[in-house]
């Protein structure tokens, strides 16, 4: 991949800590230039830009609130006019827990905001692009909630089943210009929003017996960048040491 595709961009949303971080170090060391989004944390991307500068890459920042609309058009729009990445790897989410009758209005909102409607945002935004460049990549990052249900996450599992519907719709618009739509779903993965979780109880509820980690996200997710998965569009990958089989 390193020698076929060497100055490929690939913007990776929601990438200062966690799994986006892990994707964007993993594709630097890959051959990728990384557009790496995030909302506030300055020093967590900077740590992260300089990981991918040590791979001999470039990292553009580009702090922005994925759920901001005008905002992520008026950073990206003219990033766009120069440079069309390869792919877009929609990463960035939030947990709003609780049970339904006791959900305020703003936890069902914030969840949907931040995963699903800026799906609508970056999907359009990037596909255009792509279109015009006749050629690319889209992945959305869900989770094992949005294929099961999961009780405390009626928020997070919409807009988790959300992002597998939503790709599989734009798979077969997008599929005869060359721009493959996929989905990668992880189970438990050991980061900050895990952390709080009862890590001890979930573990016997996972065949594999422990957490995954954020690498073993991102590898699935450079498979899919690669030239090996050019037959694969709207197809969601379950990563989660067999929990949801
Ligand atoms: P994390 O909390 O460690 O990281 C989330 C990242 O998203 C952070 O960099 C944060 O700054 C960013 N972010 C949050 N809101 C944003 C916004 N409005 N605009 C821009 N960036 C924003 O979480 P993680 O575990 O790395 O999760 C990454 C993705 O994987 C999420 O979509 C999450 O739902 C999904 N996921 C995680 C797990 C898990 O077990 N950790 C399981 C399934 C799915």
């Amino acid at each position: 991949m390193d020698s076929e595709k060497p100055r490929d961009i690939i913007f990776i949303s929601g990438a200062s800590r966690g799994i986006g971080a892990a994707i964007a170090v993993y594709l630097a060391a890959s051959g990728f230039d990384i557009w790496l989004n995030y909302r506030s944390s300055h020093e967590a991307a900077a740590a992260v830009k300089e990981k991918i500068e040590q791979h001999g890459r470039t990292c553009l920042l580009l702090p922005f609130d994925v759920a901001d609309n005008h905002k992520a058009k008026e950073i990206l729009e003219p990033l766009l006019q120069k440079d069309t990445p390869f792919g877009l790897i929609h990463n960035a989410g939030i947990t709003r827990d609780t049970l339904l009758p006791m959900m305020k209005k703003e936890e069902w909102d914030d969840v949907i905001n931040v995963h699903l409607n800026s799906y609508y945002t970056l999907g359009r935004i990037f596909s255009r692009a792509m279109i015009s460049a006749k050629r690319g990549r889209i992945i959305a990052i869900s989770s094992v909630s949005g294929e099961t249900g999961q009780a405390g996450q009626v928020n997070y599992s919409a807009a988790k089943a959300g992002l597998i519907g939503a790709s599989k719709a734009l798979a077969r618009e997008l599929a005869r210009r060359n721009i493959l739509v996929n989905v990668v779903s992880p189970g438990l993965i050991d980061t900050e929003m895990t952390h709080g979780l009862a890590v001890d109880e979930l573990i016997g509820l996972i065949p594999l017996r422990r957490l995954g980690r954020a690498d073993e996200i991102a590898g699935v997710v450079r498979f899919l960048l690669s030239d090996e998965a050019s037959y694969i569009t709207g197809q969601v990958f379950s990563v989660n040491g067999g929990l949801y089989m």
